[in-house]
């Protein structure tokens, strides 16, 4: 059977990982989230996670190295598809994974870039709302609030902010982003293979959109 591989992109913020997770949970396709990833790492205490922990504070990307170790662990899996959710995030790792890609695809194998589009006014409005907690769910205070201030409906764990998501931290992440993200959007634009979605419908709009585009393209 054919694999598809869906790779999400977006401006930090503009719920492309609330739509990967969205879409695995309807399709058998494996999600990775190279910063879930990074945040499990992080929460281990590994020597790797020590890294990162540091970048990711300040707003930076971690190094390609220590992503794509991470990246190629996962792409071991056995499965129907793949969800990328924040990887590739630049021209290099772009590059890295469809040489890998060429190694491991087969012909009629299908991957899509999916943009969720988003402006940067209404990203830093989002951003300073949102509230994670270490089970992995996220919470806006206004679109999706926790049913008791500042706990888990998950899991009863404490919500806390990332610190990326401070003001300072997101303006430079927007900086970043906007600077990689031309490469990624002229790149699949010329292959045909880019779907837009406009990020700033309700959540389940926009599932419902992304579910669409994939039904005329085949792929569900
Ligand atoms: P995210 O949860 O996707 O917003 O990622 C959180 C942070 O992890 C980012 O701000 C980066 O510092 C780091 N990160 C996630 N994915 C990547 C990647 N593909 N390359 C480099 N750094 C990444």
């Amino acid at each position: 059977m054919p694999k598809t591989i869906i790779i999400f992109f977006g401006p930090p913020g503009s719920g492309k990982g609330t739509q990967a997770q969205m879409l695995a949970q309807k399709t058998e396709w494996k999600k990775i989230s190279t910063g879930d990833l990074f945040r499990a790492e992080i929460a281990a205490g590994t020597e790797a996670g020590k890294l990162a922990d540091k970048y990711i504070k300040a707003g930076k990307l971690v190094p390609d190295k220590i992503v794509f170790g991470l990246v190629e662990k996962s792409l071991k899996q056995k499965t129907a598809g793949f969800i990328f959710d924040g990887f590739p995030r630049n021209k290099k790792q772009l590059n890295e994974l469809l040489a890998f890609f060429k190694k491991i695809l087969k012909k009629n194998d299908q991957v899509y870039a999916l943009e969720v589009a988003v402006s940067d006014e209404e990203i830093k409005q989002r951003l300073s709302q949102r509230r994670m907690c270490a089970c992995g769910k996220v919470y806006h205070l206004v679109y999706n609030p926790p049913i008791n201030k500042d706990i888990c409906d998950i899991c009863g764990g404490r919500l806390f902010i990332r610190n990326d998501d401070k003001p300072k931290v997101i303006t430079h992440r927007l900086k970043i982003y906007h600077s990689q993200s031309k490469f990624m959007t002229d790149y699949w634009q010329k292959q045909g293979r880019l779907i837009k979605i406009d990020g700033e419908q309700p959540i389940k709009k926009i599932h419902e959109e992304i579910m669409e585009k994939l039904s005329e393209l085949k792929l569900i």
